[in-house]
């Protein structure tokens, strides 16, 4: 393992780094990199970040999108890359598995693999670790891995700022969840002094939605919302020939499992959609039920207690079956 003293004379000089994050990228996971790239970028690295697949519309105004390379498009131009970087970071996830592809590029690479993430049962390939699962995202890990450890507030500026701020505010709904304590937003005070205009931040990300979300949105709550009162849970589930009637896109889905976990009573909550090649599920929970123990039990995945997620080769309505069979298991959890 790398100590941070190391590190810092590692950055002392340029670097060819990478940054990559997990499948799917989400606000803290793009407000991660950004933020991270940001800051090597003024210190004079060759810097690039390469996420495993595309990422949703309402976070292409993060500072130096433009950059970002997406794997699936360019591949040699990342294995490339990633080859011959010298340091790669992997953030907000820590499972190379959750990066597709791209995961045993990085695990072949030689380069110095860093990890900076709050998911629980990190998987053994860094060569360095900040992890806390107490932190509420990835962002608040590398704000505190540049202020604190590598003590470079001095850099900070408004573009990191701006995604940090993203980061955190998506992670954790925003500065709703317990995770959001006073340390986070004496943080988030720090990034709004930096520059970070929260109110523009909250407008793009959260009302920038496609007519086509809203209409979709309306669809699912009013026909495809299940409520199972018996155990304290709700499904939503749709299938391909819905997303593509409604012209859905990367980033339409986001948030709407939190619509059916918001219904009085209800614990937890399931968003299930038929992608093209497997069913996806989005689970979220209250209090302490484990919601990241189903995701990783019965379904391929992970994540948090209250927010995490799978998916299952088999077809929709099988999943669906699946998932209200194994509710039995835990009904006096959901009675608590
Ligand atoms: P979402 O429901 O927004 O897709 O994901 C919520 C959280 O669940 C993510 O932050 C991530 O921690 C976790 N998660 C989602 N999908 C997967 C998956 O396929 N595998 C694992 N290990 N975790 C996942
Ligand atoms: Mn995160």
């Amino acid at each position: 393992m790398l100590s941070i003293s190391e590190i810092k004379s590692l950055l002392a000089t340029p670097q060819k780094i990478v940054i990559t994050t997990h499948h799917k990228p989400d606000g803290d996971a793009m407000g991660s990199s950004l933020g991270l790239y940001a800051y090597l970028i003024q210190k004079g690295h060759h810097v690039h970040v390469i996420t495993p697949s595309d990422y949703p519309y309402f976070l292409h105004w993060m500072p130096n999108n433009a950059e970002v390379i997406i794997y699936p498009d360019e591949q040699e131009r990342s294995a490339k890359l990633v080859a011959e970087a010298s340091m790669i970071f992997c953030l907000d996830f820590n499972a190379l598995g959750r990066i597709n592809e791209l995961g045993e590029l990085v695990r072949a690479s030689d380069a110095y693999k860093l990890m900076i993430d709050h998911h629980l049962d990190p998987e053994d390939f860094d060569d360095y670790r900040h992890w806390n699962i107490g932190a509420c995202a990835a962002a608040q890990l590398v704000y505190d891995f540049i202020v604190n450890e590598l003590q470079d507030g001095a850099l900070m500026n408004k573009d990191i700022a701006s995604c940090l701020y993203t980061g955190i505010m998506t992670d954790s709904g925003s500065f709703r969840f317990e995770s959001a304590n006073a340390a986070v937003y004496r943080i988030a005070a720090d990034l709004i002094d930096l520059g970070a205009e929260h109110w523009r931040i909250h407008q793009l990300v959260y009302d920038n939605a496609t007519e086509n979300r809203l209409r979709f949105l309306g669809y699912c709550l009013s026909e495809k919302l299940e409520v199972i009162k018996e155990f304290n849970a709700a499904i939503i589930s749709v299938t391909k020939e819905e997303l593509k009637k409604y012209n859905i896109v990367t980033g339409d889905t986001e948030g709407i499992v939190n619509y059916a976990l918001s219904i009085n009573g209800v614990k937890l909550a399931a968003f299930i959609i038929e992608r093209t090649d497997k069913v996806k599920l989005s689970l979220r929970s209250t209090g302490d039920f484990p919601a990241n123990e189903i995701c990783k039990k019965y379904f391929n995945g992970g994540g948090h207690r209250n927010a995490a997620g799978g998916y299952s080769d088999k077809n929709l309505v099988d999943t669906v079956t699946d998932f209200k069979a194994l509710l039995p298991e835990y009904k006096n959890q959901l009675f608590q």
